[in-house]
């Protein structure tokens, strides 16, 4: 998926973002542990696929939050996540991670692969997609070999800016 046209996602009411990392925004969470599952799943896979610094990627925690977000973008109803290059934000609908990794690591890579390419051209994004996750799966391999583990966590040092829920966005402006 590709939005071509500057979204409100909140961008202007989030503070102190992070240029020199990417930050990570849980929407819909209510309580501190939710979307945590979510958010460690996607940290392990941003180990291998790696944004740009200063880039946002929210994940939405409800499925009605989701809903509302598609409905308001006019999305299809089964977008399970989009980008827009503009406003540097990766929007993804929580329920992936609840999927077999290699859904969701696919959703991530197309996601990426369309700020790769600065490209709203899906064919082009899904054929970079396939490069990102194969690449990943060399270095799995690789570190594999040399008997090391690919870290499940990432040091605090590198872990991204935490900004909690989104400010309630306003949808004033067409996606597409
Ligand atoms: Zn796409």
């Amino acid at each position: 998926m590709f939005l071509a046209v500057l979204p409100s996602f909140a961008a202007d009411s989030i503070a102190a973002i992070d240029k020199d990392k990417v930050s990570i925004f849980l929407d819909g969470a209510r309580h501190a542990g939710d979307c945590k599952l979510e958010e460690s799943l996607l940290l392990t896979e941003l180990h291998q696929l790696h944004f740009p610094a200063g880039w946002r990627i929210a994940i939405v925690c409800t499925s009605l939050r989701w809903q509302q977000i598609l409905q308001q973008r006019d999305l299809h109803y089964n977008t399970r996540g989009f980008t827009n290059l503009k406003s540097q934000l990766t929007v993804l609908d929580g329920v992936i991670f609840r999927e077999f990794p290699s859904n969701y690591r696919h959703i991530i890579a197309h996601e990426l692969a369309h700020i790769q390419c600065q490209c709203r051209d899906e064919t082009m994004a899904e054929r970079i997609a396939r490069d990102l996750e194969h690449a990943a799966k060399l270095t799995q391999d690789a570190a594999r070999i040399a008997g090391k583990q690919i870290p499940q966590a990432i040091p605090a040092s590198d872990l991204p800016e935490k900004t909690g829920s989104l400010v309630a966005p306003r949808f004033s402006l067409k996606d597409h």
